[in-house]
Protein backbone atom coordinates (compact mmCIF):
# COMPACT_ATOMS: atom_id res chain seq x y z
CA UNK A 1 0.00 0.00 0.00
CA UNK A 2 1.38 3.43 -1.02
CA UNK A 3 1.76 6.39 1.53
CA UNK A 4 -0.98 7.99 -0.40
CA UNK A 5 -3.41 5.20 -0.11
CA UNK A 6 -2.57 4.67 3.97
CA UNK A 7 -2.99 8.73 3.92
CA UNK A 8 -6.68 8.13 2.28
CA UNK A 9 -7.28 5.20 4.31
CA UNK A 10 -6.58 7.18 7.07
CA UNK A 11 -8.68 10.44 5.76
CA UNK A 12 -11.68 7.92 5.23
CA UNK A 13 -11.42 6.63 8.59
CA UNK A 14 -11.66 9.95 10.29
CA UNK A 15 -14.15 10.78 7.90
CA UNK A 16 -16.25 8.14 6.63
CA UNK A 17 -17.72 4.94 7.43
CA UNK A 18 -14.18 3.24 9.09
CA UNK A 19 -13.16 3.49 12.40
CA UNK A 20 -14.80 6.20 13.75
CA UNK A 21 -18.27 6.68 11.80
CA UNK A 22 -19.70 7.80 14.77
CA UNK A 23 -17.78 10.67 16.01
CA UNK A 24 -19.32 13.90 16.13
CA UNK A 25 -17.74 16.32 13.28
CA UNK A 26 -16.92 18.17 16.79
CA UNK A 27 -14.94 15.25 18.26
CA UNK A 28 -13.20 14.31 14.83
CA UNK A 29 -12.33 18.03 14.20
CA UNK A 30 -10.73 18.20 17.36
CA UNK A 31 -8.73 14.85 17.06
CA UNK A 32 -7.30 16.41 13.57
CA UNK A 33 -6.12 19.48 14.72
CA UNK A 34 -4.67 17.86 17.48
CA UNK A 35 -2.93 15.61 15.60
CA UNK A 36 -1.73 18.23 13.13
CA UNK A 37 -0.45 19.92 15.94
CA UNK A 38 1.76 17.62 17.48
CA UNK A 39 3.15 16.83 14.16
CA UNK A 40 3.97 20.69 13.51
CA UNK A 41 5.08 20.88 16.59
CA UNK A 42 7.38 17.46 16.17
CA UNK A 43 8.46 19.30 12.92
CA UNK A 44 9.32 22.76 14.34
CA UNK A 45 11.08 20.69 17.48
CA UNK A 46 13.34 18.88 14.30
CA UNK A 47 14.16 22.29 12.51
CA UNK A 48 15.64 23.60 15.72
CA UNK A 49 17.62 20.35 16.02
CA UNK A 50 18.95 20.39 12.71
CA UNK A 51 19.59 24.43 13.00
CA UNK A 52 21.46 24.44 16.56
CA UNK A 53 23.41 21.07 14.85
CA UNK A 54 24.37 22.84 11.58
CA UNK A 55 25.32 26.15 14.48
CA UNK A 56 22.74 28.36 13.05
CA UNK A 57 21.48 29.15 16.53
CA UNK A 58 25.27 30.46 18.03
CA UNK A 59 24.00 34.23 18.10
CA UNK A 60 20.59 35.17 19.35
CA UNK A 61 19.44 36.83 16.62
CA UNK A 62 19.93 34.05 14.75
CA UNK A 63 18.26 31.84 17.30
CA UNK A 64 15.53 34.20 17.05
CA UNK A 65 15.51 34.72 13.17
CA UNK A 66 15.14 30.58 13.11
CA UNK A 67 12.59 30.28 15.92
CA UNK A 68 10.48 32.43 14.25
CA UNK A 69 10.68 31.33 10.52
CA UNK A 70 9.86 27.76 11.72
CA UNK A 71 6.49 29.47 13.81
CA UNK A 72 5.84 31.35 10.77
CA UNK A 73 6.05 28.36 8.60
CA UNK A 74 4.12 25.96 10.90
CA UNK A 75 1.50 28.78 10.95
CA UNK A 76 0.77 28.51 7.78
CA UNK A 77 1.15 24.64 7.05
CA UNK A 78 -1.16 24.45 9.96
CA UNK A 79 -3.63 26.81 8.36
CA UNK A 80 -3.91 25.09 4.90
CA UNK A 81 -4.01 21.64 6.38
CA UNK A 82 -7.06 23.34 8.71
CA UNK A 83 -8.94 24.63 5.49
CA UNK A 84 -8.91 21.41 3.81
CA UNK A 85 -10.24 19.90 6.72
CA UNK A 86 -12.60 21.93 7.36
CA UNK A 87 -13.35 22.40 3.86
CA UNK A 88 -13.51 18.36 3.33
CA UNK A 89 -15.65 17.82 6.87
CA UNK A 90 -17.94 20.67 6.52
CA UNK A 91 -18.03 22.53 3.37
CA UNK A 92 -18.48 19.85 0.56
CA UNK A 93 -21.00 18.07 2.23
CA UNK A 94 -22.97 21.33 2.77
CA UNK A 95 -22.57 22.20 -0.89
CA UNK A 96 -23.80 19.06 -1.90
CA UNK A 97 -26.82 19.79 0.23
CA UNK A 98 -27.33 23.27 -0.94
CA UNK A 99 -27.06 22.34 -4.27
CA UNK A 100 -30.04 19.46 -3.97
CA UNK A 101 -32.25 21.98 -1.92
CA UNK A 102 -32.18 23.82 -4.96
CA UNK A 103 -32.77 21.64 -7.26
CA UNK A 104 -35.86 20.61 -5.26
CA UNK A 105 -36.95 23.82 -5.40
CA UNK A 106 -37.06 23.42 -9.03
CA UNK A 107 -39.08 20.91 -8.47
CA UNK A 108 -36.28 18.02 -9.09
CA UNK A 109 -37.63 15.69 -7.01
CA UNK A 110 -35.13 12.80 -8.23
CA UNK A 111 -32.51 14.32 -6.18
CA UNK A 112 -30.55 12.21 -3.39
CA UNK A 113 -27.97 13.50 -1.64
CA UNK A 114 -24.65 11.12 -1.95
CA UNK A 115 -23.74 10.03 2.07
CA UNK A 116 -22.33 7.21 3.54
CA UNK A 117 -21.32 9.62 6.40
CA UNK A 118 -23.25 9.03 9.94
CA UNK A 119 -22.07 12.24 11.72
CA UNK A 120 -24.32 15.42 12.27
CA UNK A 121 -24.40 16.04 8.12
CA UNK A 122 -24.73 12.38 7.32
CA UNK A 123 -27.75 12.21 9.46
CA UNK A 124 -28.96 15.70 8.10
CA UNK A 125 -28.80 14.30 4.72
CA UNK A 126 -30.42 11.03 5.62
CA UNK A 127 -33.26 13.18 6.70
CA UNK A 128 -33.26 15.18 3.87
CA UNK A 129 -33.12 12.56 1.29
CA UNK A 130 -36.46 11.29 3.01
CA UNK A 131 -37.72 14.64 2.95
CA UNK A 132 -37.10 14.80 -0.50
CA UNK A 133 -39.11 11.18 -1.42
CA UNK A 134 -41.97 12.28 0.79
CA UNK A 135 -41.94 15.49 -1.47
CA UNK A 136 -41.46 13.48 -4.72
CA UNK A 137 -44.48 11.01 -3.59
CA UNK A 138 -46.93 13.56 -3.11
CA UNK A 139 -45.87 15.88 -6.04
CA UNK A 140 -47.07 12.30 -8.10
CA UNK A 141 -49.98 11.50 -6.04
CA UNK A 142 -50.94 15.53 -6.99
CA UNK A 143 -50.70 14.69 -10.78
CA UNK A 144 -52.32 11.36 -10.48
CA UNK A 145 -55.13 12.60 -8.89
CA UNK A 146 -55.48 15.60 -11.60
CA UNK A 147 -55.02 12.88 -14.08
CA UNK A 148 -58.27 11.02 -12.38
CA UNK A 149 -60.10 13.81 -11.96
CA UNK A 150 -60.01 15.37 -15.80
CA UNK A 151 -60.24 11.43 -16.88
CA UNK A 152 -63.34 10.75 -14.81
CA UNK A 153 -64.65 14.33 -16.22
CA UNK A 154 -64.25 13.49 -19.43
CA UNK A 155 -66.29 10.86 -20.17
CA UNK A 156 -69.77 12.12 -18.65
CA UNK A 157 -69.14 15.93 -20.63
CA UNK A 158 -68.29 13.94 -23.93
CA UNK A 159 -71.72 12.20 -23.34
CA UNK A 160 -73.27 15.26 -22.10
CA UNK A 161 -71.67 16.94 -25.46
CA UNK A 162 -72.83 14.75 -27.62
CA UNK A 163 -76.76 13.81 -26.51
CA UNK A 164 -76.98 17.98 -26.64
CA UNK A 165 -76.28 17.45 -29.86
CA UNK A 166 -78.40 14.97 -30.77
CA UNK A 167 -81.30 16.48 -29.18
CA UNK A 168 -81.10 19.56 -31.71
CA UNK A 169 -82.12 17.37 -34.24
CA UNK A 170 -86.07 18.12 -35.08
CA UNK A 171 -86.72 14.89 -36.47
CA UNK A 172 -86.17 12.57 -33.62
CA UNK A 173 -89.05 10.87 -32.32
CA UNK A 174 -89.66 11.09 -28.68
CA UNK A 175 -88.66 7.99 -27.56
CA UNK A 176 -85.38 8.97 -28.98
CA UNK A 177 -85.66 11.91 -27.11
CA UNK A 178 -86.09 10.55 -23.78
CA UNK A 179 -83.34 8.02 -24.15
CA UNK A 180 -80.43 11.36 -24.87
CA UNK A 181 -82.31 12.84 -22.27
CA UNK A 182 -82.05 9.91 -20.01
CA UNK A 183 -78.72 9.81 -20.56
CA UNK A 184 -77.94 13.82 -20.04
CA UNK A 185 -79.27 13.11 -17.05
CA UNK A 186 -77.69 10.01 -15.79
CA UNK A 187 -74.16 11.68 -16.92
CA UNK A 188 -74.80 15.08 -14.97
CA UNK A 189 -76.00 12.98 -11.94
CA UNK A 190 -72.27 11.19 -12.25
CA UNK A 191 -70.56 14.33 -12.24
CA UNK A 192 -72.43 15.87 -9.78
CA UNK A 193 -71.75 12.99 -7.64
CA UNK A 194 -67.96 13.35 -8.45
CA UNK A 195 -67.41 16.40 -7.76
CA UNK A 196 -69.68 15.79 -4.53
CA UNK A 197 -66.93 12.47 -3.93
CA UNK A 198 -64.10 14.71 -4.39
CA UNK A 199 -65.01 17.56 -1.86
CA UNK A 200 -66.06 15.25 0.87
CA UNK A 201 -62.30 13.16 0.47
CA UNK A 202 -60.60 16.56 0.45
CA UNK A 203 -62.54 18.07 3.86
CA UNK A 204 -61.88 14.41 4.99
CA UNK A 205 -58.22 14.56 3.75
CA UNK A 206 -57.37 18.17 5.29
CA UNK A 207 -58.95 17.45 8.74
CA UNK A 208 -61.64 20.11 7.98
CA UNK A 209 -64.02 17.33 8.87
CA UNK A 210 -64.40 17.21 12.65
CA UNK A 211 -65.87 13.97 14.32
CA UNK A 212 -69.24 15.14 16.11
CA UNK A 213 -69.41 12.39 18.59
CA UNK A 214 -73.70 11.62 19.39
CA UNK A 215 -74.65 8.00 20.82
CA UNK A 216 -77.12 6.05 18.75
CA UNK A 217 -77.83 2.65 17.99
CA UNK A 218 -75.84 0.63 14.95
CA UNK A 219 -78.50 -1.71 14.56
CA UNK A 220 -80.92 1.08 13.67
CA UNK A 221 -78.05 2.97 12.07
CA UNK A 222 -77.56 0.12 9.80
CA UNK A 223 -81.16 -0.54 9.06
CA UNK A 224 -81.35 3.36 7.78
CA UNK A 225 -78.49 2.81 5.70
CA UNK A 226 -80.65 -0.10 4.11
CA UNK A 227 -83.82 2.01 3.86
CA UNK A 228 -81.56 4.50 1.77
CA UNK A 229 -80.52 1.78 -0.53
CA UNK A 230 -83.80 0.40 -0.95
CA UNK A 231 -84.61 0.95 -4.59
CA UNK A 232 -80.60 -0.30 -5.53
CA UNK A 233 -81.51 -4.25 -3.65
CA UNK A 234 -85.07 -4.12 -4.65
CA UNK A 235 -83.79 -3.63 -8.39
CA UNK A 236 -81.73 -6.26 -8.31
CA UNK A 237 -83.45 -8.38 -6.27
CA UNK A 238 -80.95 -8.92 -3.70
CA UNK A 239 -82.06 -11.15 -0.77
CA UNK A 240 -81.21 -9.37 2.71
CA UNK A 241 -79.74 -11.54 5.25
CA UNK A 242 -79.21 -9.22 8.67
CA UNK A 243 -78.86 -10.18 12.18
CA UNK A 244 -78.55 -7.32 13.91
CA UNK A 245 -78.65 -7.10 17.85
CA UNK A 246 -78.88 -3.97 19.66
CA UNK A 247 -75.77 -2.37 19.78
CA UNK A 248 -75.25 1.40 21.38
CA UNK A 249 -71.98 3.19 19.80
CA UNK A 250 -71.11 6.81 20.49
CA UNK A 251 -69.01 8.04 17.54
CA UNK A 252 -70.12 10.44 14.09
CA UNK A 253 -73.49 9.05 13.06
CA UNK A 254 -72.72 10.82 9.50
CA UNK A 255 -69.59 9.93 8.63
CA UNK A 256 -70.76 6.15 9.92
CA UNK A 257 -73.35 6.58 7.57
CA UNK A 258 -71.43 6.99 4.84
CA UNK A 259 -69.48 3.73 5.35
CA UNK A 260 -72.15 1.83 5.60
CA UNK A 261 -74.10 3.26 2.52
CA UNK A 262 -70.45 3.04 0.64
CA UNK A 263 -70.18 -0.79 1.79
CA UNK A 264 -73.67 -1.85 1.70
CA UNK A 265 -73.77 -0.24 -2.00
CA UNK A 266 -70.70 -2.00 -3.06
CA UNK A 267 -72.05 -5.34 -1.58
CA UNK A 268 -75.19 -4.28 -3.93
CA UNK A 269 -73.41 -3.06 -7.01
CA UNK A 270 -71.38 -6.33 -7.35
CA UNK A 271 -73.88 -8.94 -6.60
CA UNK A 272 -75.56 -10.86 -9.46
CA UNK A 273 -79.16 -10.17 -9.97
CA UNK A 274 -81.02 -12.21 -7.12
CA UNK A 275 -77.99 -12.24 -5.10
CA UNK A 276 -77.96 -12.66 -0.84
CA UNK A 277 -76.56 -9.34 1.04
CA UNK A 278 -75.58 -10.74 4.73
CA UNK A 279 -75.16 -7.55 7.34
CA UNK A 280 -74.17 -9.35 10.67
CA UNK A 281 -73.40 -6.82 13.50
CA UNK A 282 -71.61 -8.49 16.91
CA UNK A 283 -70.62 -6.90 20.15
CA UNK A 284 -67.60 -7.72 21.65
CA UNK A 285 -66.19 -6.20 25.22
CA UNK A 286 -64.57 -3.60 24.14
CA UNK A 287 -65.55 -3.28 20.34
CA UNK A 288 -68.36 -3.55 17.65
CA UNK A 289 -68.12 -5.55 14.93
CA UNK A 290 -69.86 -5.15 11.71
CA UNK A 291 -69.84 -7.66 8.56
CA UNK A 292 -71.22 -7.04 5.18
CA UNK A 293 -70.89 -9.86 3.19
CA UNK A 294 -71.94 -10.48 -0.96
CA UNK A 295 -71.47 -13.06 -2.93
CA UNK A 296 -70.57 -11.09 -5.79
CA UNK A 297 -67.65 -10.80 -8.48
CA UNK A 298 -65.32 -10.92 -5.25
CA UNK A 299 -61.35 -9.14 -4.90
CA UNK A 300 -58.11 -10.91 -5.67
CA UNK A 301 -55.49 -10.06 -2.93
CA UNK A 302 -53.26 -7.96 -5.28
CA UNK A 303 -56.84 -5.54 -5.75
CA UNK A 304 -57.54 -5.52 -2.20
CA UNK A 305 -54.51 -3.69 -1.94
CA UNK A 306 -55.21 -1.21 -4.30
CA UNK A 307 -58.86 -0.81 -3.71
CA UNK A 308 -58.58 1.88 -0.99
CA UNK A 309 -56.75 3.80 -3.06
CA UNK A 310 -58.61 7.30 -4.52
CA UNK A 311 -59.85 6.38 -8.41
CA UNK A 312 -59.20 2.55 -8.31
CA UNK A 313 -61.42 0.52 -10.13
CA UNK A 314 -60.86 -3.16 -10.64
CA UNK A 315 -62.79 -2.93 -13.84
CA UNK A 316 -61.96 0.32 -15.50
CA UNK A 317 -64.82 -0.88 -18.43
CA UNK A 318 -67.13 1.33 -16.43
CA UNK A 319 -70.05 -1.29 -16.65
CA UNK A 320 -70.92 -0.54 -13.29
CA UNK A 321 -71.68 2.74 -11.38
CA UNK A 322 -68.72 4.54 -9.57
CA UNK A 323 -65.59 6.78 -9.40
CA UNK A 324 -63.26 4.61 -7.12
CA UNK A 325 -63.62 7.31 -4.32
CA UNK A 326 -66.08 5.64 -1.97
CA UNK A 327 -63.76 3.26 -0.73
CA UNK A 328 -60.66 6.15 -0.22
CA UNK A 329 -63.07 7.72 2.04
CA UNK A 330 -64.64 4.86 4.01
CA UNK A 331 -60.75 4.29 5.02
CA UNK A 332 -60.07 8.07 5.79
CA UNK A 333 -63.57 8.01 7.91
CA UNK A 334 -61.89 4.43 9.39
CA UNK A 335 -59.34 6.08 10.92
CA UNK A 336 -61.16 9.53 11.93
CA UNK A 337 -63.36 7.20 14.27
CA UNK A 338 -59.83 5.40 15.25
CA UNK A 339 -61.73 1.98 13.71
CA UNK A 340 -60.53 -0.56 11.82
CA UNK A 341 -61.72 -2.34 8.56
CA UNK A 342 -60.63 -5.23 6.94
CA UNK A 343 -61.51 -6.83 3.45
CA UNK A 344 -61.72 -10.93 3.41
CA UNK A 345 -62.50 -12.30 -0.47
CA UNK A 346 -61.20 -14.62 -3.44
CA UNK A 347 -62.15 -13.95 -6.96
CA UNK A 348 -65.26 -15.39 -7.95
CA UNK A 349 -66.65 -16.10 -4.20
CA UNK A 350 -67.53 -12.76 -2.88
CA UNK A 351 -66.38 -10.32 -0.53
CA UNK A 352 -66.60 -9.65 3.09
CA UNK A 353 -65.35 -6.16 4.81
CA UNK A 354 -65.32 -6.38 8.28
CA UNK A 355 -65.37 -2.95 10.38
CA UNK A 356 -64.26 -2.73 14.03
CA UNK A 357 -65.36 0.39 15.81
CA UNK A 358 -63.98 0.94 19.22
CA UNK A 359 -66.71 0.86 21.97
CA UNK A 360 -66.08 3.82 24.74
CA UNK A 361 -67.53 3.47 28.25
CA UNK A 362 -69.70 6.11 27.33
CA UNK A 363 -71.49 3.63 25.04
CA UNK A 364 -72.42 1.72 28.04
P1 LIG B 1 -66.55 2.45 -6.87
O1 LIG B 1 -67.19 3.77 -6.99
O2 LIG B 1 -65.90 1.97 -8.11
O3 LIG B 1 -67.43 1.44 -6.23
P2 LIG B 1 -65.01 2.14 -4.46
O4 LIG B 1 -63.89 2.97 -3.95
O5 LIG B 1 -66.22 2.00 -3.62
O6 LIG B 1 -65.34 2.73 -5.89
O7 LIG B 1 -64.44 0.71 -4.79
C1 LIG B 1 -63.23 0.58 -5.50
C2 LIG B 1 -63.19 -0.74 -6.24
O8 LIG B 1 -63.11 -1.81 -5.29
C3 LIG B 1 -64.42 -1.05 -7.04
O9 LIG B 1 -64.38 -0.42 -8.31
C4 LIG B 1 -64.33 -2.56 -7.17
O10 LIG B 1 -63.39 -2.91 -8.15
C5 LIG B 1 -63.75 -2.96 -5.81
N1 LIG B 1 -64.83 -3.35 -4.86
C6 LIG B 1 -65.31 -2.63 -3.82
N2 LIG B 1 -66.26 -3.32 -3.16
C7 LIG B 1 -66.40 -4.49 -3.79
C8 LIG B 1 -67.22 -5.66 -3.59
N3 LIG B 1 -68.10 -5.73 -2.59
N4 LIG B 1 -67.06 -6.70 -4.44
C9 LIG B 1 -66.15 -6.63 -5.45
N5 LIG B 1 -65.36 -5.58 -5.70
C10 LIG B 1 -65.47 -4.52 -4.89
Amino acid sequence: MSGLERGQKFMKALYGKGVFPKLTIYLRTLLLVFGISCSLLLIMFCILFFAEAKGWLDSQENARTVTLAAIVAGGMLLSLLMTVAINRLVMVPMRHILDAIKLVGQGNFDVRIETDDRSELGVLSASLNQMIESLGNLDKMRNDFVANVSHEFKTPLASIQGCAALLQDENLIPEERRQYARLVHSSAKRLSTLSTNILELSKLENGAVKVQPSCFMLDEHLRQALLVLQDEWQKKDIELNLELPEVKYCGSDELLMQVWLNLLGNAIKFSPQGGRVDVLLEKLPSAAVVTVTDQGVGISEAEQRLIFEKFYQADTSHKTEGNGLGLAMVKRIISLLRADIEVVSRPGEGASFIVTLPLTDQTG
